[in-house]
């Protein structure tokens, strides 16, 4: 009976499927790539041919231009595409727009390759959806017991409390412009938040991309007034670099904060001079996890791209299989 190993393998350039001839999330240019989702690290221009969600397609066409590869095919959401022998079909992964798992099935063998994700609902992207495989590749960005993140909206009633506390000043919130961001914003819609929300020009681009994909995100205007105490009272959304740079002097005695999973380590939240640390992460946490690993029951469990050391322990201990796999390249854009 063929194995897990004839249908994936590492290889310098990422995870290569070779009975259908194609990678996954490829670091390097390769002539057939399927993308997972659109941050830089997992999906990059030069390729030959990629097969992606029509939403992911297009946030690498507004990043590196219409001829971002030689070829592009929309694959949706459970629609099923045949690479030589091996079905190929995208699954929501929950991370953001047009994130998928790349779910592999050759001979009896389902393999998923599940790029970044996250349980947790976001009103910007569904949910992600389990699918039993014999072989999971899972990312380990937050990938130890300490990472356990609260509910987003606590995190979101932090900052509204934050802004009627300091009614004269601006809360300026790092977030990151693909996924992070457009989350943000939704996020403070549901919390009741009707108000103009002012943006860092970085964040242009990927609003309208999200919008355009149906993704209403209210109220925006560009954070670009010159004037000295500009915008007090309101929120700013800009790059995390951004928030402790020249460009942040201009607000009404800004509130720097900044929202990531990696708000949860005091260390790094002083590192970026972040007064408001926001703990909203578009990555799993290790409850989320060890949860997907239980659920699933892989025969064969692929870790990558973050701390996969303590997962290996708690596989070893609750009797699954598993490998750290040492792909270079992903850079954690999104975090
Ligand atoms: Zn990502
Ligand atoms: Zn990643």
């Amino acid at each position: 009976m063929a194995g897990f190993r004839q249908l994936l393998r590492n290889t310098p350039e990422g995870l290569y499927c070779p009975p259908g001839d194609f990678h996954i999330d490829p670091v390097r240019p390769v002539p057939r790539a399927v993308i997972t989702h659109g941050h830089s690290d997992h999906a990059r221009s030069g390729h030959g041919a990629v097969l992606a969600t029509p939403q992911t397609l297009a946030i690498m066409a507004a990043r590196y231009g219409a001829d971002f590869a030689a070829r592009t095919e929309a694959a949706n959401y459970g629609e099923r595409v045949t690479r030589n022998a091996v079905d190929v079909t995208l699954v929501p992964a929950g991370h953001v727009l047009g994130s998928a798992q790349a779910v592999l099935r050759w001979k009896g063998i389902t393999a998923v390759i599940s790029g970044d994700y996250k349980r947790r609902r976001d009103p910007t992207c569904p949910l992600f959806e389990p699918v039993p495989c014999n072989l999971f590749v899972s990312e380990a960005t937050f990938g130890l017991p300490v990472f356990r993140f609260p509910d987003a909206s606590d995190e979101i009633a932090k900052l509204l409390k934050s802004v009627t506390l300091f009614p004269d000043r601006t809360h300026l919130v790092g977030a990151y412009a693909l996924g992070k961001a457009q989350r943000i914003i939704c996020l403070l819609r549901e919390a009741g938040y009707a108000k103009t929300l002012y943006m860092h020009g970085a964040m242009d681009s990927m609003n309208a991309l999200y919008q355009a994909h149906g993704v209403d995100l209210g109220p925006l205007a560009p954070a670009t007034s010159a004037a000295r105490n500009a915008l007090p009272g309101e929120i700013v959304i800009a790059p995390p670099a951004a928030i402790a740079d020249k460009w942040a002097r201009r607000f009404a005695d800004p509130i720097p904060a900044f929202a990531s999973g990696w708000m949860m380590v005091r260390a790094r939240a002083r590192q970026r001079h972040v007064e408001l640390p926001l703990v909203v992460s578009d990555h799993a946490d290790w409850d989320e996890l060890t949860e997907t690993f239980t659920e699933l029951k892989p025969e064969e469990l692929w870790i990558t791209h973050g701390s996969e050391e303590a997962l290996l322990r708690w596989a070893a201990l609750n009797q699954v299989s598993a490998t750290a796999l040492e792909i270079a390249g992903y850079e954690d854009e999104d975090e």
